[in-house]
């Protein structure tokens, strides 16, 4: 497993792997990496790539003040055991300043679909995102680049940029890997002590009644939501920052019933800011 750590590497490696015709494959994280992770790379491998790159970098743009960055687990040689076990054919992990040099003054931002959801409570949250991921394709040039459903509206961010920008790449979706109680797998569920673990819970509880009621007919987006909601907000530890009903593709929110949505939730456990989502579709394919 190749290790690279500057831009440079990383596109002379990419370019290596594309002249022969190898498929590359490429799955950006911030590390400390879980089963989720390793899933994307699985995934990659399945949509028929040939090499597989991860990339490791807790991006400073997409924190906001106050936010987690300093304190984000970081544990690169835990991670690359995981990323070779996993069959990875190289790492990206470059450093800040080779990310944002001095006087580094370019950005990406992706309109309507970054506002609401975590949009509003992370102001340019998915500017720093579509950012570094636009840098991380530059470099990486891959063919197919995998993203969890996890971080649903991070996906449509991306899908949105690499539609407009014209980037030839395969934006393939991962499903969300939970723990055994529900609980979708994250780097911040390391902040959760024992109780606030429990209480996370509410978040996959409040989704799975949510999807009941869907499978018993329920259509009305604000009455499906209202069951995640009253979920979590029967957690005490649990402060609820948002459950919304949206639209699947666009995420802007329904007018009226749908065979189709998704519902998203974040809320604050501990000191942890957790999100989740599920897409629930009536009809034949339910
Ligand atoms: P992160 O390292 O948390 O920035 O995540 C890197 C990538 O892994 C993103 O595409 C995430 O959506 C994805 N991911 C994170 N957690 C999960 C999970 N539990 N299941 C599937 N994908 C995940």
């Amino acid at each position: 497993m190749e290790i690279l750590r500057r831009p440079r590497e990383m596109q002379a490696w990419a370019d290596f792997q594309r002249a022969p015709g190898r498929r590359v494959g490429l799955v950006p994280t911030m590390g400390d990496l879980h089963e989720g992770h390793v899933s994307l790379v699985r995934i990659a491998r399945e949509q028929g790539c040939d090499v597989v790159a991860a990339t490791i970098f807790v991006n400073p743009t997409q924190f906001g003040p106050g936010e987690d960055y300093e304190r984000y687990p970081r544990d690169e040689e835990r991670d690359l055991l995981i990323l070779k076990g996993a069959g990875t054919a190289a790492v990206y992990l470059p450093g800040v300043h080779d990310m944002y040099p001095e006087g580094y003054q370019t950005f990406v931002e992706v309109g309507e679909v970054s506002r609401g959801l975590c949009g509003a409570a992370r102001p340019g949250h998915f500017r720093g995102v579509a950012t570094v991921v636009a840098k991380l394709f530059h470099v990486g040039k891959p063919h197919v680049a995998v993203f969890g459903e996890k971080d649903y509206q991070q996906l449509a961010v991306i899908r949105r940029m690499v539609r407009d920008l014209d980037l030839d790449i395969e934006v393939v979706a991962a499903p969300t890997v939970r723990e055994a109680d529900g609980l979708a797998m994250s780097s911040r569920n390391k902040y959760l002590e024992e109780g606030d673990r429990k209480a996370a819970r509410c978040l996959s509880r409040g989704l799975f009644l949510a999807r009941n009621l869907f499978l018993e007919g329920e259509r009305d987006p604000m009455r499906v939501a209202a069951a995640a909601r009253a979920a979590i907000e029967a957690e005490g530890r649990a402060a609820l920052e948002y459950v919304e009903a949206r639209d699947p593709e666009t995420l802007r929110p329904l007018a009226g019933p749908s065979n189709r949505m998704t519902i998203l939730v974040a809320a604050h456990v501990g000191p942890a800011r957790l999100i989740d989502n599920i897409t629930l579709q009536g009809g034949e394919t339910a």
